[in-house]
């Protein structure tokens, strides 16, 4: 049996990763007739493909998004969990970046590739820990806090700050946090905005995407603060830019440090670059003697956390 070089296991196409000894392709941007998907965020999971295999909440998060008829039909895995497809075998590993987020290992002749997604090393309550999988090649974004899904996180962490009180959700967090919740992640006392009265939210929290912050929505609020959770909020500027009175420094990704080591935790000994600030990461592996290259993919790193859009909701 020939030995399979890696780029003719996983080989970067304009739909997303493509591998032809299975048969499908990984987080296509494009419909596909068989699609692997990591996790649910909308920029990795999208409608439309023939079949989906993807952890169960995944999928649900899928359901919630686009409706039921999202895919032709799905297929659930759980981690740890190994399926043959065509000549290769797929197996999940969790990924530590939202519910359900998967990394996902492809091998082949003794050869392991590992398509990592979206990922975080940084505890998270919300879903399971990342796992380091030893692999050849590791496949990972290069995002380092891009200012993405993580309303659940941030509800999380107030919890742990010990603040009791009710928190509400503006309606576009309802279904997926609710999710979150049928799912056993407890989050306390959560109630929808929709209804209050202005003066019952004086010294209250609620969540909202980044989209309502700006808009009329905010005038239901006596005197509200502006909070806003992203891993850009580290940038000064960003925050003023935005008028964001309380930046929180909070991303769903791994941090630069996060980032390189993880690489080097895998052992690979080569590294593909995804998204992000592909230069840097690609000029940090080659300076510590790993072969590096970016994939060029494009379509990522703009994903939504809510599951509908915001505008035009109720006043
Ligand atoms: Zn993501
Ligand atoms: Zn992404």
């Amino acid at each position: 049996m020939t030995e399979m070089r890696p780029q003719d296991i996983l080989t970067p196409t304009p739909a997303g990763l493509w591998c032809k000894a299975g048969g499908f392709h990984i987080d296509p941007v494009r419909p596909v007739a068989r699609a692997v998907i990591t996790h649910g965020h909308s920029d990795h999971a999208r409608s439309g493909h023939g079949a989906v295999l993807a952890t169960q909440q995944t999928l649900d998060i899928m359901r919630l998004r686009y409706g039921e008829g999202f895919a032709g039909s799905t297929q659930a895995i759980g981690y740890g969990e190994e399926v043959r497809l065509g000549d290769v075998k797929v197996k999940f590993h969790p990924a530590g970046h939202v519910l359900g987020s998967a990394q996902i290992a492809v091998s082949s002749n003794g050869s392991r590739i590992v398509a990592s997604g979206d990922y975080k090393d940084a505890p998270d309550p919300t879903c399971a820990a990342f796992e380091v999988v030893p692999c050849d090649v590791f496949i990972t974004e290069a995002t380092f806090g891009l200012p993405v899904g993580k309303a659940q996180r941030v509800i999380a962490l107030i919890r742990e700050a010990r603040y009791e009180a009710p928190i509400y959700l503006h309606g576009a967090m309802e279904k997926i946090t609710h999710y979150y919740e049928k799912s056993g992640i407890t989050f306390g006392r959560l109630r929808p905005v929709r209804g209050m009265k202005k003066a019952d939210l004086a010294g209250t929290i609620t969540i909202a995407p980044p989209s309502a912050t700006s808009d009329i929505w905010t005038r239901r609020f006596p005197d509200p603060v502006t909070a806003f959770a992203s891993g850009w909020m580290r940038v000064r500027a960003r925050a003023r830019q935005r008028g964001v009175e309380l930046p929180l420094v909070i991303s769903d990704h791994a941090d630069w440090d996060g980032l390189t080591a993880t690489i080097l935790a895998t052992g690979a000994g080569e590294i593909w670059v995804t998204h992000g600030q592909e230069d840097a990461l690609v000029h940090w592996c080659r300076s510590r003697g790993l072969a590096a290259r970016p994939l060029d993919l494009v379509g990522y790193g703009d994903e939504e956390e809510s599951e509908a859009p915001s505008e035009g909701e109720e006043a």
